[in-house]
């Protein structure tokens, strides 16, 4: 089945009318109202008001435990003291994995900026 991921509104605006006929006869993906997924996404159900089970699921896990703000910083602070506390006496606070993506590449710098001496691990098992 052939999906149409963007409004007929931004179809209109860029590619004009022509477009907008053949968008009339097309299925629009229903689309999750909070995020950009749509009913494409495996597993994906959408509540009364249009909102994914992901974007829920983020939402709970958010809750439970808070990754941003002064709660956030609060948690991360006390999780780097429990860190360096283990690490006392010995060469490195922790190892950490590193793929050489955005997230491992983020925290070891987050870490090294809050003094904890991480030993970095690399596996190119490709
Ligand atoms: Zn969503």
């Amino acid at each position: 089945m052939r999906r149409i991921l963007a409004t007929k509104e931004s179809l209109t605006a860029v590619n004009g009318s022509k477009i907008m006929e053949e968008l009339d006869e097309t299925p629009v993906a229903k689309k999750c109202s909070r995020c950009v997924y749509d009913e494409s996404v495996p597993n994906i159900v959408f509540d009364e008001a249009g909102v994914c089970n992901y974007c829920q699921l983020y939402d709970s896990l958010n809750r439970q435990y808070p990754n941003t703000g002064t709660e956030g910083e609060k948690r991360l602070q006390e999780l780097v003291d429990e860190i360096r506390v283990g690490g006392k006496g010995k060469k490195y606070d922790c190892v950490v994995g590193v793929s050489g993506g955005c997230d491992s590449s983020f925290l070891l710098h987050t870490l090294v900026g809050k003094g904890v001496r991480p030993l970095a691990m690399h596996f190119d098992n490709t």
